[in-house]
């Protein structure tokens, strides 16, 4: 990789000129990976939370993360969004945006998309409206909250709405929504920004098993459009999403392959599976 490429965001005329070979507002994938994390670590007081994590996720990719409950993947999630500075190691996005350099605030420009596992809609907003604020206060775009939608941005919020199972509830009260249906208004706030990259931290946790099986076909709906990290603990749904699934275990992985191959893994079985 040329240093030319590299965009550290610490200032300067990022993005002037100079036959700088990468659009500045798109990752760069022509070579590789849109995620590449290698020999991460981080440390919390001495504990390591990641211990040398290594991992790549190729664009419109679909990958489960599971593991043990301090495993370490809520803090892989904080790495790749620039809430947690690595001690050590190189993370990506794309060829040229430097995670462990940019700021979290650029870095969600740059179309990272990220799910807590709670969800946060504005609950006396409608269904529509928390769409419409999503799409408003995506930062690539000038602050438009006072202007009116253009056909296109009114187009996406439709495709959204079906997309995310609610359709024809575009004027409820968010708050009058299942827990389920919160989850899905927010993953939709996600997808009217447009995000490369997006990232699901326990997107079912305290569903029904019926919003779980939906949640999982949503889920399916957008691989290939967009690349997609699930983080999740229920096993029956990443059987039902699960393509390459990468098992962290003390910060490092473990093992990585189907999901098939991650269950008969005997040291998977040890540490996770069989317990
Ligand atoms: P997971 O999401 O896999 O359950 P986390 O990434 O949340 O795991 O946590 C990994 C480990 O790091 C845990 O032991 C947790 O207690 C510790 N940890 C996470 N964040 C912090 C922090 N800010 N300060 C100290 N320890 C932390
Ligand atoms: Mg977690």
């Amino acid at each position: 990789m040329s240093e030319a490429g590299v965009i550290h965001g610490l200032g300067g005329p990022a993005g002037a000129g100079y036959g700088r070979p990468v659009d500045r507002d798109r990752v760069d994938t022509s070579h590789g990976p849109i995620l590449y994390l290698d020999d991460i670590t981080v440390s919390f007081d001495g504990f390591k939370a990641l211990n040398r994590l290594s991992l790549t996720i190729d664009r419109g990719e679909l990958r489960c993360v599971i593991g043990p409950n301090g495993a370490g993947k809520t803090t892989m999630m904080d790495v790749i969004t620039g809430k947690t500075r690595p001690d050590a190691g190189t993370a990506f996005f794309g060829q040229t945006f430097d995670l462990t350099r940019l700021p979290e605030t650029e870095i969600a420009c740059l179309g990272i998309g990220r799910k807590f596992q709670k969800p946060t809609v504005f609950e006396n907003h409608t269904v529509f409206e928390n769409l419409e604020l999503a799409m408003k206060t995506d930062k690539r775009v000038r602050p438009t909250l006072l202007a009116r939608l253009s056909p296109e941005q009114r187009d996406l919020i439709a495709r959204t709405l079906k997309t995310i199972r609610l359709e024809g509830s575009e004027d409820r009260r968010a708050g009058s929504l299942s827990h389920g249906q919160k989850q899905w208004l927010e993953i939709g706030m996600l997808l009217v920004q447009e995000p490369e990259l997006i990232l699901l931290d326990e997107p079912v946790a305290g569903m029904t098993d019926a919003e779980t099986a939906h949640t999982a076909e949503l889920i399916l709906q957008l691989e290939g459009a967009h690349s997609i990290v699930v983080v999740e603990h229920d096993m029956d749904f990443v059987s039902q999403i699960a393509r390459k699934v990468t098992v962290l275990h003390e910060g490092s992985v473990l093992a990585e392959g189907s999901m098939p191959q991650v269950q008969a893994n005997e040291r998977v079985i040890e540490v996770y599976l069989g317990r």
